[in-house]
């Protein structure tokens, strides 16, 4: 069957997007593959379309539980048979997951990296080798990403005993170098690289000046319009997100590391069913968390890094309309950024920030008719002072034309350069 028929009677699509048809070609032909497309444009169909066409188990390795119970839970949905092994599931149930595995009986297996380093685990997965084998999230396994994870470096090492299935490694967000990080630590044969262009055409970015003690009641306020929910907000502490949720109310929660597993889980589970509509958050919420309708992230301090700042308010609009992006700063947050990173970080003085330009001629989608404003001086400081490892190759929402800045650590250049 063909690919397009398959995608149709599979997942129930019309038609593919972008070019995940190019996609799930080369990865159904066996080719490896190293695909950057931004957050909510449709990864996980790349490999899971062509791991159907090609009959046999995909190994999918996930970096969060929240992310393999997500998809797991979607392909059973359509019919599609799936095991997943992680730390949140009985040893009973792993137990059988690896017989079903090694009967033949799964299409999809999810696993995490540190599963890895079980003993006898890698053996056990090469006893039958895997038809795909995918790597989501796969900016984890470089040292140059936002989000790196030791235990993705191990990958390299166990590929070889599970080949010779086609490798798939996909991520929202890798610079240049991340890119070729990727390439090398996952040794990819010959992959075949798409990169898409980064720019979310539906969400409008706005930056607002504030002074914190108002940003609370700012927050409350643009929330209780429902046009505005379901929203995150990020907040810049444990206390903090605790503090404003209450504030809020009934229809939100707090979400931060601090809460025990089966809080954080059902609080996750509740603001997808749309129970909750708020969720006020730390960073330890959100990596690929599918909810397509949140229609505002706001940001109630300045983000650590662009990165990380990319992928937040990618969260937001993965549906495709119109949605808000909204940062909170102030000089206090900015000074707070330059206190870490003038101590853990060579001084600012050795950034050499080649280019900073906006794009003169930027057009905020007319349905919102927001004012962009975002302005040089925080363009500064979210591009210029914050980007401590690379910088990303970043559109956001389309404001930034081009940048180049210079990793502080090490002397890297990457160049930040847009449509
Ligand atoms: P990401 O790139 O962030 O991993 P996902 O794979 O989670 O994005 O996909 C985002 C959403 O887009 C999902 O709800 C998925 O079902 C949907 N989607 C993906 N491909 C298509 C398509 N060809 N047609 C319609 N919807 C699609
Ligand atoms: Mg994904």
């Amino acid at each position: 069957m063909d690919l397009a028929s398959l995608l149709h009677q599979t997942f129930g699509f019309d038609s593919f997007r972008a070019n995940q048809e190019a996609v799930c070609r080369a990865a159904t032909e066996g080719r490896d593959v190293l695909l950057v497309m931004p957050t909510g444009a449709g990864k996980s169909l790349c490999y899971q379309l062509p791991a159907i066409a090609r009959g046999g188990t995909a190994l999918v390795i996930s970096p969060l539980i929240a992310l393999m119970d997500d998809q797991a839970t979607k392909l059973s949905a359509l019919g599609l048979r799936v095991g997943r092994i992680h730390s949140g599931l009985s040893r009973d149930d792993a137990r059988q997951t690896c017989r079903d595995y090694l009967d033949g009986t799964l299409q999809f297996l999810f696993i995490a990296p540190e599963r890895l380093r079980v003993p006898g685990f890698p053996e056990m997965l090469a006893k039958r080798k895997p038809a795909l084998i995918a790597i989501d999230e796969a900016h984890c396994i470089s040292a140059w990403g936002h989000d790196f994870r030791p235990d993705y470096r191990t990958l390299g090492d166990h590929l070889p005993n599970l080949r010779p299935a086609p490798v798939i490694a996909l991520t929202a967000t890798a610079t240049p170098t991340v890119q070729l990080d990727i390439v090398a630590q996952l040794r990819l044969d010959n992959p075949s690289l798409f990169i898409h262009g980064f720019r979310r055409h539906n969400l409008a970015v706005e930056v607002v000046e504030m002074s914190k003690p108002r940003r609370n009641e700012f927050t409350i306020k643009l929330l209780a319009d429902s046009a505005n929910r379901p929203a995150i907000v990020y907040a810049p502490s444990r206390k903090a997100a605790e503090e404003l949720a209450s504030q809020l109310g009934g229809s939100a929660a707090a979400y931060h590391a601090g809460l025990d597993p089966a809080t954080r889980e059902r609080v996750q589970r509740h603001f997808l069913s749309g129970q909750l509509e708020v969720v006020v958050a730390t960073i330890a919420f959100g990596m690929g968390i599918d909810k397509p309708n949140v229609r505002t992230v706001v940001h109630a301090a300045l983000p650590g890094s662009v990165e990380q700042y990319y992928q937040e308010i990618g969260r937001a609009g993965r549906d495709g309309q119109p949605s808000r992006t909204i940062l909170l700063h102030s000089f206090a947050d900015r000074k707070m950024h330059e206190f870490f990173l003038e101590r853990d970080y060579p001084q600012p003085s050795e950034l050499t920030r080649v280019a900073t330009v906006l794009t003169p001629d930027f057009q905020m989608p007319e349905i919102l008719r927001q004012k962009l404003t975002m302005d040089v001086e925080t363009f500064d400081i979210v591009v210029g002072k914050l980007v401590a490892q690379n910088a990303a190759a970043l559109d956001i929402a389309g404001n930034v034309r081009s940048a180049t800045t210079t990793n502080w650590r090490s002397g890297y250049e990457s160049q930040l350069a847009f449509r």
